[in-house]
């Protein structure tokens, strides 16, 4: 997309185009135990871009002869919701759709303990509610806490956030228009505690200088994503008694 001349992303002084500087997140808000019909749920908010994950399991495969013998089957569905862009997005599963859902699949599948569960399925759902850049590191945010609420066994879990360069100044958590008229947009998952990468997805180019301080700058902002998360579980749990339990 052509950027019009006039738009300037980010100023002499480093202020972006919401006001934050180079290395600040947007407003996050963190909820967990949001849906009653699902095993473990979330809700996460970066800004504008809003999102909710569900989970249901471990349960019976469907159908039964996919079922695996020695580990759980991790399904994945990421899902924009047709009033979450402002432009006529289709019903149905886009390519784009099936291959986040893959991708955050795949992430989940390396801190998720599969192999205790085997013949039965776990099944997430992401749905967008609201667009605006950072969707899918929303989306897996999200995912990992309902997990989490559901009771299944992880090594840790996933936070994650884009970074990317507009107009030459690298920046954290990008907003749509940063991504869509930004030089570069680098989605980042870790698990924190195992400092483990888990995705990392790079569209445009970075120079291998940038590439290093771009991780650095994910790397921040994922702390203070893993240490909301940490909160959110907390707060939800704190109120329940030995006696309850
Ligand atoms: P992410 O949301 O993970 O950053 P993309 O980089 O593919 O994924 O998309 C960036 C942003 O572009 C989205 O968050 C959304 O605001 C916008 N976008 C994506 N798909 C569409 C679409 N079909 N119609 C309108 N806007 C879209």
């Amino acid at each position: 997309m052509v950027k019009d001349e006039k738009l300037k992303l980010i100023n002499e002084e480093g202020t972006r185009i919401d006001g934050r500087r180079p290395d600040e997140l947007r407003p996050l808000k963190i909820e967990i135990g949001v849906l009653d019909k699902s095993d473990g749920s979330a809700y996460v908010e970066l800004g504008k871009t809003k999102v909710f994950a569900a989970v249901f399991g471990p349960r019976e495969v469907h159908p039964k002869h996919l079922a695996l013998p020695d580990r759980a089957i991790l399904n994945c569905r990421y899902h924009m919701a047709s009033f979450s862009v402002d432009e006529r997005k289709p019903l149905g599963m886009t390519r784009r759709e099936i291959e986040l859902s893959k991708v955050i699949r795949e992430a989940l599948e390396s801190v998720v303990f599969l192999e205790e569960f085997p013949r039965t399925s776990i099944d997430v759902y992401i749905e967008v509610i609201q667009a605006d850049g950072g969707t899918r590191t929303a989306g897996l945010t999200a995912a990992s806490l309902a997990l989490a609420e559901a009771g299944i066994p992880m090594a840790d879990l996933v936070a994650a956030v884009a970074v990317g360069k507009i107009e030459g100044h690298l920046v954290l958590d990008l907003c749509d228009l940063e991504d869509k008229y930004g030089e570069a947009d680098m989605p980042v998952a870790m698990a924190p505690r195992l400092n483990s990468i888990v995705l990392l997805q790079l569209n445009g180019r970075l120079a291998k200088e940038d590439f290093r301080r771009a991780l650095e700058f994910a790397k921040k902002g994922i702390t203070e994503i893993y240490q909301k998360q940490r909160e959110a579980l907390r707060k939800k749990y704190s109120g329940v008694s030995l006696m309850e339990v």
